[in-house]
């Protein structure tokens, strides 16, 4: 199929959060016949809902009042479909799963079963939004992305095994296109045992990309509820703007340093296979959105900020450090082997500070007492919480002259606990306490985007 046109597109939580907006999205679909194949996120609220269920222990009560609130949100958009009765007997059978599975995490605890609960919303969404694709004529089927999504058992962070997704695509999936357009869920897959995983909160920019990659895709598409990406969220500064064009490098700053808009790992299948990336509204598909590739015309220097929360600073201190070697090699095997992984890393000449991002749904404290006990056994060990990282993305910012007095002039008043520069052209990142994050990026953004 490489020579044909072949696009994947995506459609996130509040695209398809009710009939109205499945409508719409399904609308896209009829206008592009290239689009043959649909990943969707579950309807906006459930994936919610469902870690209270994985997380949380609940009384029944609690547990059914949540799982009725889950039904609501999909009944409320089978009612809309003339499939209604039948639709609704496949969104009892997974809530009944799901019912067992809540009281069962309640006692359990495990990760594995929390990853069936969070895979529910996916499920329900995809058997839905098929049936909305036939309601307007568009031969839509709903395809297990379990089939063909194989994982390892990290389960809520599962990695995909890149060439067992190709080799299944190849097998089962893309045989279908040719005749049907094919509904699949983002967010979830399979291990070796059988057991359903989930690749982490967001992930389903991620799936859409490696399917894109595993079929052949020319394209991919990420529907979401705003056009394209913009110089900041939109949320936080209200003058942000759409860019129109963003290469693979800046936008996959802004999505490691985390611009919600993409999952991080979004960029790194596309990037891979040079597959071009549209970013855009469901809701306004005619207002266009952002392009990215891997060149663009336009490079300036400052492009975006993103900003990043729930940051952990962890700083490390020994005067042995002075002149010695194998000090950091002994720190990053105690990170290792605890399976974290550093993020920002600046060092002094007896202290190196460390940043570890703590992934938003996690319960458990990143940096915990066993790693702190380890690591005192070598150094004195601070952690601090509370903390946002904030990245300016754009193009040669290892080059240009006056980028310090540009971006710290306007915020003096501010502490910043780290600054990273130099490694990438594409990034300057520092840190600052949680409280100030908004401020200091509504600032910058006027002064260096306005
Ligand atoms: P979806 O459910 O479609 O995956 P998300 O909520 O995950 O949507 O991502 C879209 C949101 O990302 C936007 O509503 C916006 O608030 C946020 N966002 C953060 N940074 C940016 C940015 N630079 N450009 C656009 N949106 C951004
Ligand atoms: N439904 C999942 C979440 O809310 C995955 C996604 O929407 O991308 O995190
Ligand atoms: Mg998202």
């Amino acid at each position: 199929m490489s020579n044909i046109a072949l696009n994947v597109a995506k459609f996130g939580g509040t695209s398809v959060a009710d009939h109205e907006a499945m409508l719409r999205c399904a609308q896209i679909i009829k206008s592009q016949p290239e689009t043959r194949v649909v990943v969707v996120s579950a309807s906006a609220g459930v994936t919610n809902h469902l870690v209270t269920l994985s997380q949380k222990v609940l009384t029944s009560e609690e547990r059914s009042t949540i799982i009725e609130d889950i039904r609501v949100i999909q009944y409320n958009i089978t009612q809309h479909l003339s499939a209604e009765a039948n639709l609704n007997n496949q969104i009892d059978e997974v809530l009944k799963s799901l019912t067992e599975l809540a009281k069962q995490q309640d006692t359990l605890q495990t990760a594995k079963t929390g990853d069936a609960i969070l895979a529910c919303g996916e499920r329900m969404s995809s058997i839905v939004f098929a049936e909305v694709l036939r309601s307007i004529n568009v031969a839509g089927v709903a395809f297990d992305v379990r089939d063909v999504m194989q994982t390892n058992s990290l389960y809520g962070k599962a990695v995909v095994d890149i060439e067992a997704l190709a080799t299944n695509c190849a097998q089962s999936l893309t045989p279908l296109l040719t005749k049907q357009v094919i509904v699949t869920q983002g967010f979830i897959g399979k291990d070796g045992l059988g057991n359903t995983t989930t690749l982490g909160r967001g992930g389903s920019d991620y799936s859409a990309a490696l399917i894109a990659e595993a079929i052949g895709a020319t394209g991919l598409s990420i529907w979401t509820d705003v056009v394209g990406i913009f110089t900041t969220d939109p949320r936080i500064a209200s003058s942000a703007r759409a860019i129109p064009e963003i290469s693979f490098g800046e936008a996959a700053e802004m999505a490691t340093f985390g611009a919600k808009i993409l999952h991080p790992a979004t960029l790194i299948p596309a990037m891979r296979s040079s597959i071009p990336v549209f970013v855009g509204s469901s809701r306004e598909p005619e207002a266009g959105g952002t392009q990215i590739m891997q060149e663009v015309a336009s490079k300036p220097t400052y492009r975006s900020i993103a900003l990043r929360r729930e940051q952990t600073l962890v700083t490390v201190k020994s005067p042995a450090m002075l002149h010695a070697s194998g000090f950091l090699a002994q720190v990053f095997g105690i990170l290792a082997k605890h399976e974290l992984s550093v993020d920002l890393i600046t060092t002094s000449e007896i202290s190196v500070a460390l940043t570890f991002d703590n992934p938003t749904g996690s319960t458990q404290a990143l940096i915990n007492q066993a790693v702190v006990e380890e690591l005192e056994q070598l150094c004195e060990v601070t952690v601090e919480h509370e903390l946002c990282l904030i990245a300016i993305v754009g193009n040669g910012l290892d080059a240009s002259s006056g980028l310090g007095s540009s971006i710290f002039n306007n915020i003096e008043d501010i502490n910043i606990r780290m600054i990273c520069h130099g490694a990438s052209s594409n990034n300057l990142c520092f840190l600052v306490n949680e409280a100030d994050g908004n401020n200091v990026v509504e600032t910058l953004h006027d002064k260096l985007f306005v």
